[in-house]
């Protein structure tokens, strides 16, 4: 694919650290054989996201992608908010065209994708989510849409418990939605099919940490972790010791940039991307 004019995009957040994003939209661009975009951090205080949207919906940038702990005030910044990530009240992915900025969540598109990657069947299932922030209202949105049966939610700060069952229920109001503690979860957790770690519990480099207590698992359960540094989390070394299946963040955030992609340059780009290939990559660079 060539022919697109030069084409600039970002990753707004702070702190970005050694963020692996620019390092995957290359890897990206390459496959698509786009040489003429570019995509690089930038790292934004909260008091300066606004003169940069200033700067941004004039032509500095043609599409950014929004992390952490921007995703929800940037909303008011924008002209169009696509009704998802108004629900979630998060944006991970801005689109210009002309002036004009409307905002999107990539990360729903990309859970929802590895979901189906690894044959998660949603319909009528029992899930549990383990924390209740930004991604974990992605996940819920997805297991709503996809009719799960249950989602049991645990999460240290109860109130963000509450407001992730509100938004559960309002994409799906006959999901059966409870919040529960870890350890009264791990009493019926032979019922859950897929528990899913949406906290940070276990990111490098506190790598032996995990969400829950060991010995929480079965052979029937998929245990799916958003973090993925390190590949194999404790949460996931727990979950395979116990015979369970295992899925770790990898393949999501694939997925969420080439959405991203989707969104900026349209086409069908999910569609043109080895995504396997990319993913495989990337594993690579965090190993
Ligand atoms: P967030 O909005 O800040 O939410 C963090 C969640 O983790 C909250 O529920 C928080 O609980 C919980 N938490 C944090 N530290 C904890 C601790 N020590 N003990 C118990 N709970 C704790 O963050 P987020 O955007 O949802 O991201 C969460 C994780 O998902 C990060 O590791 C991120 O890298 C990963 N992620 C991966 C992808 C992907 O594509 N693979 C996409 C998005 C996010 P409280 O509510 O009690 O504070």
């Amino acid at each position: 694919m060539t022919g697109y004019d030069l084409k600039r995009f970002a990753l707004l957040g702070e702190p970005l650290g050694h963020s692996m994003s620019p390092a995957l939209h290359k890897a990206i661009y390459r496959q698509l054989e786009i040489d003429d975009a570019s995509y690089r951090t930038v790292e934004l205080p909260q008091e300066r996201l606004k003169s940069f949207f200033t700067g941004f919906r004039v032509g500095g940038f043609d599409g950014v992608n929004v992390t952490i702990p921007h995703k929800a005030s940037v909303i008011d910044l924008l002209d169009e908010v696509d009704s998802k990530a108004r629900l979630l009240n998060a944006v991970n992915c801005v689109n210009r065209t002309g002036n004009q900025l409307t905002g999107y969540n990539t990360d729903l598109l990309g859970f929802g994708y590895s979901l189906r990657q690894n044959n998660v069947e949603i319909e009528g299932n029992q899930f549990a989510i383990i924390g209740a922030g930004g991604s974990a209202q992605a996940v819920g949105a997805v297991l709503a849409d996809g009719e799960a049966k249950k989602v049991s939610i645990v999460n240290r700060t109860p109130e963000r418990a509450e407001e992730l069952k509100a938004t559960i229920l309002s994409v799906n109001e006959a999901i059966d939605v409870e919040l529960i503690s870890a350890e009264d979860l791990a009493q019926n957790a032979k019922n859950l099919d897929c528990v899913v770690n949406t906290t940070s519990v276990g990111m490098s480099p506190n790598v032996t940490d995990s969400p829950l207590p060991s010995g929480f698992f079965t052979e029937n359960t998929l245990a799916f972790d958003l973090v993925y540094n390190p590949l194999e989390t404790q949460f996931l070394k727990d979950a395979k010791a116990q015979g369970a299946s295992v899925v770790n963040g990898v393949q999501m955030l694939v997925a969420q940039a080439v959405y991203s992609v989707e969104i900026w340059m349209g086409g069908n780009i999910v569609a043109h991307v080895d995504m396997n290939a990319l993913v495989r990559d990337l594993e690579k660079t965090i190993k």
